[in-house]
């Protein structure tokens, strides 16, 4: 029979990859939850709709990167590309808007992009979303939820940057500011992406990584130049408290989210743990985001981080070693073996029993193998005697002990 394979840009996690994911996961439930998150859970898929909404229909996301299918009755649904989106669709839905509500979300995310090196088809996020909170103090707190978990992580050489985007009283002064610049300059010394971007989406053009782009765009006009007095105050006060709270922010004038609803503080954490600084999170604020699906007028900020990204980051992460092994020597203790392994696992410990009669020698090797503490053997001998021979694989004593002993022997635990 021919075999089946994965799809191209979709993984298999096996450990230490699933091991990690798992810690992420935990650590992130731990930290986000000790400032109130609550998790939801939801659905992969969405109406198509809901993405050219949030996203917007011009993104190259929408326009090009969704898996996007006609169901059985004819509707238009997407595997979501991006966990906001679902989010605030689930928060709309559930009711009970009024006071804040602090969202935390993790699981498979989905965009059709040529895979390469930490970027897949299927990728994971951990995201977090704030709604119903305006002021500088949320905002300055989301960014130390991030931090504390990125630190918590153990994930070296972090740094902070931010931006502010203005609101709508100020933004249309800096849209025009930017747009006569970029009718200014030289449209062949863009890249064919900022060419379409001068007249679709002006915005976008600062955060273009092309080096010609960056080049062209050096002297591009800035977004704090252009702040009403209350978007300079509100973004003041963001750098006051995270300066206060040791998490100094540099600002980076390029961090921009080229969507219409995204207000004020735009945040990127990078990290230097492998080699060059790299983004390992961002978010920002998104006043109108709600309303814009169809929801109450209840402002918003979030964060996303990828965790393909993030799992190169980590610290090496060293398994913790099983407990025990129990060797069996003869067929007919295969059945009290798994009894014993059984209670031995209800005292709390853990290991693996044999299903197999072997040689002393070949259970040892796969003890070995394992790296367990401790190798049990048992034998008829041992079973006509009702006792197992505890060998401790670090000092190669071998001890025999009372089957009723052994949980007790091997230092007993929780009981
Ligand atoms: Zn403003
Ligand atoms: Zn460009």
């Amino acid at each position: 029979m021919s075999r089946i394979q994965r799809i191209k840009g979709f993984a298999d996690l096996f450990p230490p990859e699933s091991t990690a994911f798992t810690y992420m996961e935990t650590v992130a439930r731990e930290v986000f939850g000790a400032y109130g998150c609550q998790e939801v859970r939801i659905p992969i898929l969405e109406r198509t709709e809901l993405f050219a909404r949030s996203i917007g229909e011009e993104t190259d996301v929408v326009q090009k990167e969704m898996y996007t299918f006609t169901d059985r009755k004819g509707r238009s649904l997407t595997l979501r590309p991006e966990a906001t989106a679902g989010v605030l669709r689930a928060f709309i839905e559930a009711g009970g808007h009024e006071g804040v509500t602090k969202l935390f979300t993790c699981g498979p995310m989905f965009r059709y992009e040529r895979p390469q090196k930490g970027r897949m088809r299927q990728f994971h996020q951990l995201d977090v979303e704030v709604l119903g909170a305006k002021t500088p103090q949320a905002d300055a707190e989301v960014i130390l939820m991030l931090w504390t978990f990125l630190e918590r992580l153990q994930v070296v050489d972090l740094t902070l940057e931010i931006n502010s985007l203005g609101c709508p009283a100020c933004r249309p002064a800096f849209h025009a500011a930017l747009r006569s610049f970029l009718e200014g300059i030289d449209l062949a010394s863009l890249c064919e992406d900022c060419q379409r971007r001068t007249t679709t989406n002006p915005l976008r053009v600062l955060d273009c990584k092309v080096p010609t782009c960056r080049t062209a765009t050096v002297n591009a006009p800035r977004l704090l130049d252009h702040l009403c007095p209350e978007c300079a105050t509100h973004f003041a006060q963001v750098r006051a408290i995270l300066q206060a709270a040791a998490v100094p922010a540099t600002i980076n004038h390029r961090l921009v989210r080229g969507l219409d609803y995204y207000q004020r503080t735009t945040f990127e954490i990078l990290s230097g743990a492998i080699g060059a600084q790299s983004a390992v999170a961002g978010g920002g604020r998104y006043d109108g985001l709600v309303a814009a699906l169809g929801g109450p007028d209840v402002p918003g900020i979030g964060f996303a981080c990828g965790m393909e990204r993030l799992a190169l980051l980590l610290p090496p992460h060293r398994p913790q070693p099983m407990d025990f092994y129990l060797a069996v020597l003869d067929a007919a203790a295969l059945d009290t073996a798994l009894l014993v392994g059984q209670t031995l696992r209800r005292h709390g410990f853990r290991g693996e029993t044999a299903f197999e009669a072997k040689s002393p020698k070949a259970h040892l090797r796969q003890a070995n193998k394992l790296g367990v503490k401790t190798c049990l053997l048992l034998g008829e001998d041992e079973m006509a005697r009702g006792v197992i021979v505890v060998k401790d694989m670090a000092t190669g004593v071998q001890t025999t002990v009372a089957q009723d002993d052994l949980a007790q022997a091997l230092g007993f635990r929780t009981a």
